[in-house]
């Protein structure tokens, strides 16, 4: 790879980060060309700022030099959200790993991007209190990553997602330029709402340096249910009977009939074959309220056709969503590879999505599983394959899949963004003005197109 960084740029880069924190050798970059999504493309450069400083004083230069800056976390986005597809600085948050408060009568926690979010909520614990964003990569991402994509997560029938959680943060701008948006109270309505433009923006817009929470205080227990149907439209009638009672789950996971199966080869599994889809059902709150939910709940599936129940607490509880985590690790089984689309449709169309997706697969040979977050209509839609000579037929069932999403009403990412890798659908469901909208609003943050260009939008 030639580099086409000068000598100039690379002292300035030394000189403000220091030797160990700019690298410009070939084996380390490599590393930083990449994330979840496999997608690969060079950086000139990686950087490793461990204060807003330096920051600024990067933003600075590389708006002078018009140097694409592209901020990366732990690169656990599934789109190529991170990936330096023009070159450029990859700009570490690795030692921005700071939580610079948790303030347990505010309610607020003002955090640096680099922390890690399963930490985060572990260490919110001692304190009586909790951050209800639950991305299955906690452990794997952090609080800036899961801000930039708005995730969302198993929770998010009853909490919401992250967006729901930022209250403000402070964002420097090409040029280097900070701004402070949002503040530390729990409502705040002056002016308009730049906080809400860079929550999702994926890196396109400004670097956050510092990001404030809000937090809730910590439910007592919870309680799961795994829950067996002879269908998915079955399985759907019972979720939605369970909401029409007014009764709000944590979380809603459905497991179609390929994914039982799936997990039926790895793990010795006491489902019935009469189980044709899988429902966890998830609530959460102090104890009385926890057993009410429950027993409403099993009062309204004795008239629904439920043909396996299992109700786990504890660890027993632990073993149920141990079968949820096993999707993915399953899959495998089917296909080397996979295309993992994370459509989202309103919940009266989940039965038809799935079922459309099941037969666009079966037509080109292609397993199809579908799972996921079905109190929020958020399917996960997981074409599997092997070999190259499968990938066009592949792609094409996924734009079959994403065509049929927009047309009954729904959205092509319900929580892992575009990135690269969904950049050409989006205008499948964006009107135009939207779009054109959009890349004026980056031209005014951003004007000589430096911040993660040509993602997203
Ligand atoms: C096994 C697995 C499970 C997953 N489960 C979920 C899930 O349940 N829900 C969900 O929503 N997603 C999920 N994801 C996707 C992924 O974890 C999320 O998109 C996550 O938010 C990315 O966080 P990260 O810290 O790894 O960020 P990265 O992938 O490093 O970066 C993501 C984006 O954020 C930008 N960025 C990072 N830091 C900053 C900053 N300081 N300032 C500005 N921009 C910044 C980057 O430029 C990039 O555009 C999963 C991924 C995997 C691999």
């Amino acid at each position: 790879m030639t580099n086409p960084l000068k000598r100039s740029h690379k002292r300035f880069l030394i000189n403000l980060f220091g030797e160990d924190n700019a690298v410009f050798e070939p084996a380390s970059l490599a590393i930083y060309g990449t994330d979840a999504s496999k997608e690969f493309s060079w950086p000139w450069a990686v950087v490793r700022p461990e204060s807003e400083e330096q920051i600024i004083e990067l933003l600075k230069w590389a708006n002078k030099e018009k140097i694409p800056i592209v901020p990366r976390a732990r690169a656990s986005n599934v789109v190529g959200a991170c990936v330096p597809i023009l070159g450029g600085v990859v700009v570490s948050t690795l030692k921005l790993n700071r939580i610079i408060e948790i303030n347990d009568v505010d309610f607020v926690a003002v955090v640096e991007p680099g922390v890690i979010t399963g930490d985060f909520q572990r260490k919110l614990k001692r304190y009586g209190l909790f951050y209800p964003p639950d991305p299955a990569s906690a452990d794997i991402s952090t609080i800036g990553g899961n801000v930039s994509q708005n995730a969302g997560g198993l929770r998010a029938v009853k909490y919401g997602v992250t967006k729901d959680y930022v209250l403000g943060m402070d964002v420097v701008l090409p040029g280097g330029y900070k701004l402070s948006l949002g503040s530390r109270c729990h409502k705040d309505v002056v002016g308009l709402d730049l906080r809400s433009i860079m929550i999702g923006s994926e890196g396109t817009l400004g670097f956050f340096t510092k990001i404030i929470l809000k937090l809730i205080p910590m439910p007592e227990t919870s309680i799961s249910l795994l829950l067996g149907f002879s269908s998915l439209d079955r399985l759907l009638h019972g979720a939605i009977s369970i909401l029409k009672m007014g009764l709000v789950p944590v979380a809603m996971e459905f497991m179609d009939s390929s994914v039982i199966h799936c997990i039926k080869k790895i793990k010795d599994f006491n489902i019935p074959d009469k189980a044709n889809s899988l429902l966890i059902v998830r609530f959460d709150g102090n104890k009385a309220d926890v057993d009410f939910s429950v027993k409403r709940c099993e009062e309204v599936l004795k008239d629904l056709d439920v043909v396996f129940y299992e109700k786990g607490e504890g660890s027993k509880e632990d073993e149920i969503w141990d079968i949820r985590r096993m999707i993915n690790p399953a899959a495998y089984q089917l296909g080397k590879m996979k295309i993992a689309l994370d459509i989202c449709v309103p919940r009266s169309k989940i039965v038809e999505i799935v079922d459309f997706s099941k037969k666009k697969g079966e037509e080109k040979d292609i397993p199809v599983l579908c799972f996921g977050h079905l109190g929020d209509g958020n399917i996960h839609v997981n074409l599997m394959y092997t070999g190259d000579e499968m990938e066009r037929s592949v792609h094409l069932v996924a734009n079959e899949i994403l065509n049929r999403t927009v047309e009954v009403g729904g959205t092509i990412s319900g929580e892992h963004g575009v990135g690269i890798l969904k950049k050409g659908f989006i205008k499948k469901q964006l009107d135009r003005h939207a779009i054109f909208i959009m890349r004026r609003i980056k031209k005014i943050f951003d004007p000589n197109n430096i911040m993660n260009p040509y993602k997203a939008y």
